[in-house]
Formats: structure tokens, C-alpha cells, sequence
């Protein structure tokens, strides 16, 4: 059974999701909800489920490919929203549904191999859209080259952008969402496919929907504080 307490947190936040969609004049379905479940247990990501949310987020391939196992009765899509290592892109390629952290292209080779190209991989590339050094995603420069090499390799669907700003001001976060909007609309013109932008999190998700997010991340306001020290 659905735990109250899950239920009402994902109806909830559904609400605020909806209210920012009203408030920047957008239809009200236009924004996709990702439960970010990374330190959370499978029990609490079975509640979430079974109150109706159907897409999950990890950080940590072990740690997803452990939750999803342990769910294997449901139908849910996983999402890798954490850095990939090329040692794991085995284990993303055969067992996760998206891949929001593409970053470089030396990992797609080693995606397009063990993908079958009749269930291809949902792919956003991560861009480092504030220069912060620590942080990993793609030079907003280097976006149209890795989109097609992307397009090229098989297995590999290229569904749009993903970005993960510098914690900042409000206004900081707000020119980073700008710029993220500017670039998937460029990128939107060589790609006409494409349809995900991914940005905005607990703190931060009504300002990216008034930005052109359509889909956000969402862990703390979903399933209260993480259990771990993990970032
Ligand atoms: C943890 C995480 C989130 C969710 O963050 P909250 O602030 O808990 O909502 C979203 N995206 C990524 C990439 C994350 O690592």
C-alpha cells in the first residue's frame, strides 16, 4: 500500500509544479517530475511508486542498479543524474533507461556497445553552464559537436540538456537557467527531436520552469533529508 506521508508529499509538490507552470503561462502537463531517490531506500522509493510517480534518479550507478533490482516487480524508468565513470558505462548501458550526465565523447563508444539499438539510451548532455572548475558537464562549446556524435552512434538517443548550476543567488541561477534555454533552443534548430530540458531541484524548480525547464529533479522536497552525508 502507498504510505500517506509519500502521497501526500508527491501531491504536494505536484501542486507547486503546476502552480509554476500557470504562473509562467505554460500547459499545466509541460513539466516532467524526476524523484531523485539517490541514499533513499528501495522501500521508500516503492512508496513513492505506488502513490503513482513512475521516473527515478540516482547519483551512483551500484546504488541504482541495487534499487532497481530490488523493485523489479514495478514498471519504473531509472535515470543516472550522477558523473559517469567509462568503467560504468556497461553497466548504465544495459540497465538504466536515461543517462542525464553525458559529458564527454570518449563514454559514447563505450554506451553504443552494450546498448541494444532496438531500446536505445535516453541521452542528455550535462553542461557546465556557470564556469565553475569542480563541476563536471560539457563547455556550452563543445554542445553541437557532442550532440552529433551523439546522433551518430547507435543505441543512443539524444534527447536534449541537462545542467546542475553553482549554488548562488537567485539571480545567478536564474542567468544560468537563461543561458541553459538560449543553448537548447539552438540546439532544438540542428535537432528538431529533441524535447527535455532538464534543470531545477528542490531549492530551485519553480524558478527553472519559469526559465523553460521541462522536467526537474527533485530529491529532498519528495523524500525529506538524505540519510548520508553524500552531496
Ligand atoms: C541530488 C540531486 C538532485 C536533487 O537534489 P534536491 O536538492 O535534494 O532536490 C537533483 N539533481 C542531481 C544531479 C542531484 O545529484
Amino acid at each position: 500500500m502507498a504510505s500517506e506521508n509519500a502521497v501526500e508529499r508527491l501531491a504536494a509538490l505536484q501542486r507547486r509544479i503546476e502552480a509554476a507552470c500557470r504562473t509562467a503561462n505554460r500547459a499545466p502537463g509541460a513539466v516532467r517530475l524526476l524523484a531523485v531517490s539517490k541514499t533513499h531506500s528501495a522501500d521508500a522509493v516503492r512508496a513513492l511508486a505506488l502513490a503513482g510517480q513512475d521516473a527515478f534518479g540516482e547519483n551512483h550507478v551500484q546504488e541504482g542498479l541495487a534499487k532497481r533490482a530490488a523493485l523489479a516487480d514495478l514498471d519504473l524508468e531509472w535515470h543516472l543524474v550522477g558523473p559517469l565513470q567509462s568503467n560504468k558505462c556497461r553497466d548504465v548501458a544495459t540497465h538504466f533507461d536515461w543517462l542525464q550526465s553525458l559529458d564527454r565523447s570518449k563514454l559514447i563508444p563505450l554506451l553504443a556497445r552494450h546498448r541494444d539499438p532496438q531500446r536505445p539510451l535516453e541521452v542528455l548532455l550535462q553542461v557546465k553552464i556557470d564556469d565553475e572548475p569542480s563541476k563536471s558537464g560539457a563547455a556550452a562549446a563543445d554542445v553541437p559537436a557532442l550532440a552529433d556524435a551523439v546522433c551518430n552512434a547507435s543505441g543512443l538517443r539524444l534527447r536534449g540538456l541537462m545542467c546542475i548550476p553553482a549554488p548562488g543567488t537567485s539571480d545567478a541561477r536564474r542567468r544560468a537557467f537563461t543561458a541553459m534555454r538560449l543553448l537548447f533552443e539552438d540546439l532544438q534548430r540542428a535537432h528538431p527531436g529533441i524535447d527535455t530540458l532538464s534543470m531545477g531541484m528542490s531549492d530551485d524548480f519553480e524558478l527553472a520552469i519559469a526559465e523553460g525547464a521541462t522536467l526537474v529533479r527533485v530529491g529532498t522536497a519528495l523524500f525529506g533529508k538524505r540519510r548520508t552525508g553524500l552531496p
